[in-house]
């Protein structure tokens, strides 16, 4: 166990400068306040949105302060815990949900705490997982599965998102387009799947990516760099288009392909981010008067619940194509801003 912690330095992944970039630094230990609980990260993956922090576009301009570390997706065993923390105990097998809630506006009061209105995101407003320990307030922890090394147990916050999504499309006896190609889109196949979609159409831009999608579950692929995923799915259904579409990608294009694939009355989740505002005729929603949702995050812990019930239909370690120390990020983050990697587990304290 650790002592004397604040005058422990270990190594994290950074942004240290409002520019692209990030940098691997010496950082304090964090010290858990009364409600906090300290985690030793054991595991911590990549996700897109630690790329646009990276990348430094406009929207991490415009919410980032520096310096921060970076990451959210983690997994560890508690080292120590706040003197009012009661349900969790230091050895524990943790990760936790990465959206910090308030607990006392009218969104948590009302079931909703995914979009407290006062939500800090790990790694996005406030210091995140690329970093041997991380205090996170107790209310957010939860305990792993024992049955998960922890570079499973590190995707199952993305995977969550794949789950949220599926279950908001009521996939049971319909069939389901599911646009995108990174994690939460590869993985909503075989939740979908799991689920009881008639069928599970996904459509992406690389080859191999489609591949695992169909390992999942897909039961048809569809590369959109070749095909026009709108035609093709207007074949597989007689003209009448998909009973729903998930729009996994955050691709300029795909929203509005989206809106046309999904039959009369069918539903459009918006779930992909794009990097910029797109159009879409929403005369086309009018006209064929489609159900548009916009989803985000995981229910809290609705969602952490379902996800775990799945995971013995679901491979969530299926999507990680690449491992490395905490020292080794750069390579991580060069390989999926190239699309070379699908989910990177950095492991600190390696
Ligand atoms: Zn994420
Ligand atoms: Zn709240």
């Amino acid at each position: 166990m650790l002592s004397e912690r604040n005058e422990i330095v270990v190594q994290a992944v950074a942004k240290t400068r409002p520019e692209p970039g990030a940098d691997l630094v010496n950082w304090n230990v964090p010290k858990p306040g009364p409600a906090e609980v300290l985690i030793r990260v054991s595991a911590a993956s990549i996700c897109g949105t630690d790329m646009h922090i990276y990348s430094w576009d406009e929207w991490a301009r415009s919410r980032i302060h520096v310096p921060q570390i970076l990451g959210h997706e983690h997994a560890g065993y508690v080292e120590s815990v706040g003197s009012e923390v009661h349900h969790v105990q230091p050895g524990d097998y943790v990760t936790a949900e990465t959206h910090i809630f308030c607990g006392t506006c009218y969104l948590c009061h009302t079931g909703n705490a995914h979009i407290c209105r006062n939500v800090e995101i790990l790694g996005v407003d406030r210091n995140g997982t690329f970093a041997e320990y991380l205090a996170v307030p107790a209310s957010v922890v939860w305990h792993a599965d024992p049955r998960l090394p922890p570079k499973a147990a590190t995707v199952m916050e993305p995977f969550g998102n794949s789950v949220h999504v599926v279950m908001k499309a009521a996939v049971p006896a319909k069939n389901v387009v599911i646009i995108g190609d990174g994690p939460t889109g590869l993985l909503a196949a075989g939740v979908a799947r799991a689920a009881g979609a008639a069928a599970v159409w996904n459509v992406g831009l690389l080859d191999d990516r489609l591949e695992i999608a169909a390992e999942l579950g897909a039961h048809k692929t569809i590369n959109a760099s070749h095909e026009d995923p709108v035609a093709l799915i207007n074949r597989l259904t007689e003209g009448l288009g998909a009973d729903v579409v998930l729009e996994m990608s955050g691709a300029e294009v795909a929203l509005q392909q989206a809106v046309d694939m999904v039959r009369p009355g069918g539903r459009v989740i918006a779930f992909g981010i794009p990097a910029r505002p797109l159009s879409l005729n929403t005369a086309d929603l009018v006209f064929k008067e489609v159900e548009l949702l916009g989803l985000v995050g995981r229910r809290i812990f609705e969602t952490w619940h379902q996800a775990e019930r799945f995971l013995p239909q679901v491979d969530v370690q299926r999507v990680i194509t690449d491992e490395f120390p905490l020292s080794g990020w750069q390579e991580g983050m060069d390989k999926l801003l190239n699309r070379k990697a699908i989910k990177v587990v950095l492991y600190p304290g390696q």
